[in-house]
C-alpha cells in the first residue's frame, strides 16, 4: 500500500490503451488488496501504478435493511460527469491514510463512463455512498486526494495526524 507522503498520490494516471491479460490480473490484484484492507475501493496508483484503473465493492442493501458490501467492481479509464447540484457530508476513510477519517462534502449523484473488464463501456448513474466511493477514487487517478475537499476546520483537526503519518511513510 502506498501511504500518504508518497508522490505517487500526487500524480495524473495514464489512460489503458487496452485490455490484457495484464490489467485483468492487475484488477485481480487491486481487488484482493482492497479486500485484504478491508476497504471498500482502490485506486491502481494506491499499489504503485499509474494506471487509469480503480475498484470498489458496490454497496448493498440486505433483507433487514442494513447494507453490505456486495459485488466486485471494475472502472477503467472512468469519466464522471452530470453530478447532481445537491451534496451531502459524510466521513470518508482512505487505505492511504489509516486511521484518518473526515467529513466530506459532494454531489448526491453522480454519472458514471468506463470500460468493464471485457473492454466494453457501459454508464451508469450512482447515487449515496456508492456514488461518494466512486468520486473518491475517480479523484486518485487524477492526483487528488480526500483532504484537498475537506474543509478547512477539518483539515487542521487531522493536521498532527498527517504529519505522524507523513514522517513514518513507507514505500514497499
Ligand atoms: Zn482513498
Amino acid at each position: 500500500m502506498r501511504y500518504y507522503g508518497d508522490p505517487i498520490l500526487r500524480k495524473q494516471a495514464a489512460k489503458i490503451k487496452e485490455v490484457t491479460p495484464e490489467i485483468r490480473q492487475l484488477a485481480q490484484d487491486m481487488i484482493e488488496t482492497m479486500d485484504a484492507y478491508k476497504g471498500i475501493g482502490l485506486a491502481a496508483n494506491q499499489i504503485g501504478k499509474l494506471l487509469r484503473i480503480f475498484v470498489i465493492r458496490i454497496e448493498e442493501m440486505k433483507e433487514d435493511g442494513e447494507f453490505v458490501p456486495g459485488e466486485a467492481k471494475v472502472y477503467i479509464n472512468p469519466r464522471l460527469s452530470h453530478p447532481a447540484k445537491e451534496t451531502n457530508s459524510f466521513l470518508e476513510g482512505c487505505l492511504s491514510f489509516p486511521g484518518i477519517h473526515i467529513e466530506v462534502n459532494r454531489p448526491n449523484r453522480i454519472l458514471v463512463e468506463a470500460m468493464n473488464l471485457e473492454g466494453r463501456v457501459f454508464s451508469e448513474e450512482l447515487d449515496g455512498f456508492n456514488a461518494r466511493v466512486v468520486m473518491h477514487e475517480n479523484d486518485h487517478i487524477n492526483g487528488t486526494l480526500y483532504i484537498d475537499r475537506c474543509s478547512k476546520e477539518e483539515r487542521k483537526r487531522i493536521e498532527p495526524k498527517l504529519r505522524e503519518l507523513k514522517k513514518r511513510v513507507v514505500i514497499d
